[in-house]
């Protein structure tokens, strides 16, 4: 019998694996433990797998959302042994092997924490007010509807400055997120907006990237990230590095150089940390908000509980500040994990991160691909994208949806989905940053 407070898994012979978060690392170790002997009980907040990497293109109206995003439970239609809840986790009691959520408790034999990242705002919290990240489809729809809300402001303001405050937009930080919805708006500026807002020919969008290091796409060769700079300055891009932004009031950002940009578009993407509910002993919690586990995944102190993906922060030769937070490290987490926990403790083997590359594209035919010792750049590193996003969506129907999208606005430089389907209503509306 279940207790009241449980939320309903059907009884089952295997020991039960909880795995929080539906994430890469979430579901590929869940696919990876397909009709094992074990109970999977996978849990989100969501029904839906997020495709993150593109959610810049939602944003800037070269995707639908319904193209990135897929219903969990379609993924893992026929596992046998599977449980999906969507629930949000609350709090774990690790004494007891079990878990709260806003649904009821559940318990555990093995729990395992996917649970991702959100964004950093580094304790500006007026700047977490008024801008907006870039870290589910929410937001990125609320980045579309903020951008394409503002041009309507700007078409019919009377004043120069509120026309330019509108039609201005800032993006924080130049790392892979930050370049790349920068690009999508220049092609945006020059095919569309164009067209679509004659009234505003005076006024064309003006984009900024705001970087505190001295360089773009830190995280790639110097090769690559010289090269993604000249192409952002010849998209019209205007840079900052080294410059951080000191305070944002939803109408003016003040920079660390005491350049004041007018604005009512901040878009932020410059760093993220760690999320996980309650319960953690605070120990273990480390740089980044990120948790501390072993070789093996298992967080530092506990026997059945792991980490993987971008809440884990594993230390090793290789890696002395931890894995990069990107999608195959956690997708090799999961599978590993899963792998591990078909044997025995003493057969275990430490997770070894195998690196394939970075690629970043700032538009069509502009792209870098750093791939081992080989660097590309242009039209071929940009196909490479292309391909390894493209191949890399779930579920065939989105891929062709993508495919097909990209295809269409590639012969006819437009783009289709330039749509307010919901207003953006900004996060403090006593503070009313709108016109
Ligand atoms: C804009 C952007 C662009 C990116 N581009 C790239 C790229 O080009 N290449 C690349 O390799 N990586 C890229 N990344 C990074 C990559 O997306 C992440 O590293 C990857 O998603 C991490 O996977 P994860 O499973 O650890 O977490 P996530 O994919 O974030 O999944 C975490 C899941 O946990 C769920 N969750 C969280 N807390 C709870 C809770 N308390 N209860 C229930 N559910 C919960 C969330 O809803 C989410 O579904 C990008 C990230 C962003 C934001």
């Amino acid at each position: 019998m279940n207790e009241q407070n449980d939320v309903y898994i059907p009884r089952s012979e295997h020991p039960r694996i909880v795995i929080i978060g539906a994430g890469f690392a979430g579901i590929y170790m869940a696919k990876a433990l397909k009709n094992k002997p074990f109970q999977v009980v996978l849990l989100d907040k969501n029904n839906f797998h997020q495709f993150q990497p593109l959610f810049y293109q939602v944003a800037t109206s070269g995707l639908e959302p319904d193209a990135i995003v897929f219903p969990v439970r379609k993924i893992f239609r026929g596992f046998r042994n599977f449980v999906f809840r969507m629930a949000d986790v609350l709090q774990i009691n690790t004494h007891e092997n079990s878990i709260e959520t806003d649904i009821g408790n559940i318990t555990y034999d093995y729990l395992v924490l996917a649970t991702g990242s959100t964004n950093n705002f580094y304790g500006m919290s007026d700047v977490e007010m008024n801008s907006i990240g870039l870290k589910s489809i929410r937001e990125s729809l609320d980045i579309r509807s903020n951008i394409l809300q503002n041009i309507e402001k700007a078409v019919q303001a009377i004043d120069d400055e509120t026309r330019k405050k509108n039609t201005t937009i800032v993006i924080v930080g130049a790392g892979p997120a930050g370049v790349e919805m920068a690009g999508a708006i220049a092609e945006f500026k020059k095919y569309i907006y164009e067209k679509d807002y004659p009234e505003l020919s005076n006024f064309p969008i003006e984009i900024h990237v705001v970087e505190a290091g001295p360089k773009v796409l830190s995280a790639m060769t110097e090769k690559s990230s010289r090269a993604t700079l000249v192409d952002l300055k010849k998209l019209g891009i205007i840079v900052h590095l080294d410059t951080a932004v000191k305070s944002y009031d939803g109408h003016k950002v003040a920079l660390s150089n005491g350049t004041d940009l007018l604005t009512a578009s901040l878009i932020w993407t410059a760093g993220v940390r760690g999320q996980f509910p309650e319960g953690i002993d605070e120990g273990f919690i480390v740089k980044g908000n990120r948790i501390e586990v072993d070789e093996f995944n298992r967080i530092k102190g506990q026997e059945s509980i792991f980490a993987i993906g971008d809440v884990a922060y594993m230390q090793t030769e290789a890696y002395p500040n931890g894995h990069p937070m990107v999608a195959p490290t956690a997708i090799q987490q999961g599978e590993h994990l899963a792998k591990n926990l078909m044997h025995t403790k003493a057969n275990w083997r430490p997770f070894k991160y195998f690196d394939k590359g970075s690629l970043a594209t700032i538009g069509k035919k502009r792209a870098v691909a750093d791939l081992g010792k080989l660097h590309f750049r242009g039209f071929f590193a940009w196909f490479i994208w292309s391909t390894v996003h493209l191949m890399s969506i779930s579920g065939f129907k989105n891929k062709l949806r993508v495919g097909l999208n990209w295809m269409n606005s590639y012969f006819s430089y437009d783009k289709g989905n330039r749509l307010i389907i919901r207003r953006y209503k900004p996060k403090k509306v006593e503070h009313e940053t709108y016109l």
